[in-house]
């Protein structure tokens, strides 16, 4: 263990055991950037060739766990995670920026993916079928794909990496996880969590470190089978191609553009009440974030001034505050991005009926108003590319039909969302929106674990995520055909 000061540096778990890195990163509070919550060991292309070899002999051990066993596991991290909500949720606040109800929420969801898959231990049931061949029978087994990085981003920082780690360990893999280097004390907080448990020496890894390094080893190394990944979609493509090389399996869930269609016959309140919480929540940063509002004229006026009242009354503070509805943005870096998408729209010719703005606030961090955009056209680059930003944009459409080409014209397909109280709009729209995930009277944001999550177009690739469907990624099927040998 290293020290600076009085900090203790936060290290890594390698093969088993906590070790220091090649050098160290600080962590700053976003919201309060004197604030140092940490500093964080990075580990080394030795260290990380390490731990894959000992997550091989680690994984064979795991697999030959009986269920139980690995279900108590699994429960006992969900459990801790579920219970120690509110202190954890605070540590991600602190380091990610959102409030800390959120961040209290996020945690409290993350031990519900480790629990769910420790149920799901105990389900692992296959199939059986009689040959055409007589006398033979076939049995139909997934098994575990071996060992799995996990590449996770920072706005989800414990959700986002759970929603992987808990279906990995559940279907008998080892898990080698790098974190944003960003947020990685909620990573190391989590992983003390899971090192304690009854696991192999080295099932389970922590390698912090950025990405263009240490991830980017990770993922062209020939010692992972399979690659799990949320982030951006450049990032996304350069995973895949090292993949390819290796012929690695690779899950991957990036960016989006994701649209909530208000109607003419929507309830005003709740069409504003949905579009500010997923416009905001999260400061934006959500891959399910309301970014398009694809508004009917007839409901548009009204529409418009109730959000743009709803946006300028957000209280925007530090994350850890009582009463913050929005914190700051993560970065200086996104920060000075976001400005820069609202200095496009207004050049692409958008009104900025509010917000977009630095603000100045009693403690120095990332503070940034929520920004609303009106009278936008789609083929705008506000309206096409993922901002990650509390930046939204008012499409304003004449018909329910042109609401709907104006929802599917995106290179994405992650969420859609319609407010409506007409059931044939709503049935119709539910199944003509191109996107993975879409709601209906509700948040284009916030989905539940027990059932699929994942995109179309540049949003996903690779199976889904989350409920049952995880369970195509992190296993392999084996066909076993079976003869008594000798007639009877
Ligand atoms: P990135 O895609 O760069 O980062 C996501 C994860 O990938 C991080 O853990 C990062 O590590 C890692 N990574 C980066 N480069 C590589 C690489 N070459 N090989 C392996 N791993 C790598 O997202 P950013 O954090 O930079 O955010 C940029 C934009 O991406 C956002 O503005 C947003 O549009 C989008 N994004 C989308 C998310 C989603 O949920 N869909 C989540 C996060 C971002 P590290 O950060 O430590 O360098």
């Amino acid at each position: 263990m290293t020290t600076l000061g009085r900090i203790v540096t936060k290290l890594n778990l390698i093969a088993g055991e906590w070790l220091a890195g090649e050098s160290e990163i600080e962590n700053r509070n976003p919201s309060d950037l004197s604030d140092l919550v940490g500093m964080f060991a990075q580990a080394s292309a030795d260290q990380l060739d390490a731990t894959l070899d000992q997550a091989r002999i680690a994984q064979a051990e795991w697999e030959a766990y009986g269920p139980e066993r690995k279900q108590a596991v699994l429960m006992n991290i969900g459990n801790e995670l579920m219970s120690r909500a509110k202190e954890l949720g605070t540590l991600l606040a602190r380091e990610e920026g959102k409030p800390q109800a959120e961040g209290k929420g996020e945690v409290y969801r993350a031990g519900q993916f480790f629990t769910y898959y420790a149920a799901e231990c105990l389900r692992q049931i296959g199939e059986n079928a009689d040959s055409v061949r007589p006398g033979v029978e076939i049995d139909v087994r997934r098994e575990a794909v071996g060992v799995v990085a996990i590449i996770s981003p920072w706005n989800f920082p414990t959700a986002t990496a759970s929603w992987k780690i808990a279906p990995a360990l559940c279907y008998g893999n080892a898990v080698v996880w790098k974190p944003a280097n960003i947020t990685p004390a909620s990573a190391v907080a989590l992983t003390e969590i899971i090192a304690r448990q009854d696991i192999p020496k080295g099932l389970f890894s922590l390698v912090m470190g950025s990405g263009r390094s240490i991830g980017q080893r990770l993922v062209e190394s020939p010692k992972v089978n399979a690659i799990s990944f949320t982030g951006s979609v450049p990032v996304g493509k350069g995973i895949a191609s090292a993949a390819i090389q290796n012929l690695t399996k690779v899950q991957m869930e990036m960016g989006s553009k994701n649209a909530l269609a208000v109607m003419d016959d929507a309830d005003l309140d709740l069409a504003v009440t949905l579009a500010l919480g997923g416009a905001f929540g999260g400061t934006g940063q959500k891959c399910t974030a309301s970014s398009r509002l694809v508004v009917h004229a007839g409901i548009h006026d009204a529409f418009v001034e109730k959000l743009v009242a709803g946006a300028q009354a957000l209280k925007v503070g530090h994350a850890l505050e009582q009463g913050t509805q929005m914190g700051p943005v993560v970065s200086e870096q996104q920060l000075q991005e976001n400005l820069a998408y609202v200095d496009l729209g207004q050049s692409e010719g958008a009104e900025l009926a509010c917000g977009g703005q630095r603000l100045d606030m009693p403690h120095d961090g990332f503070y940034m108003s929520p920004g609303v955009f009106l009278n936008t056209t789609n083929d705008m680059r506000i309206n096409r590319e993922e901002m990650f930003a509390p930046l939204t944009s008012v499409i304003k459409v004449d018909s329910y039909d042109e609401a709907l080409r104006v929802v599917n014209d995106t290179n994405f397909g992650l969420t859609s969302g319609i407010v409506t109280q007409n059931l044939a709009r709503a049935t119709h729209f539910r199944r003509n929106a191109r996107t993975g995930v879409v709601t209906v009277n509700l948040p284009t944001a916030g989905t539940d674990y027990h059932v699929p999550f994942g995109g179309r177009g540049d949003s996903s690739y690779g199976p889904r995520e989350q409920g049952k469907a995880a369970a195509e990624f992190y296993t392999t099927v084996k066909t076993a055909y079976i003869s008594a040998g000798t007639p009877v």
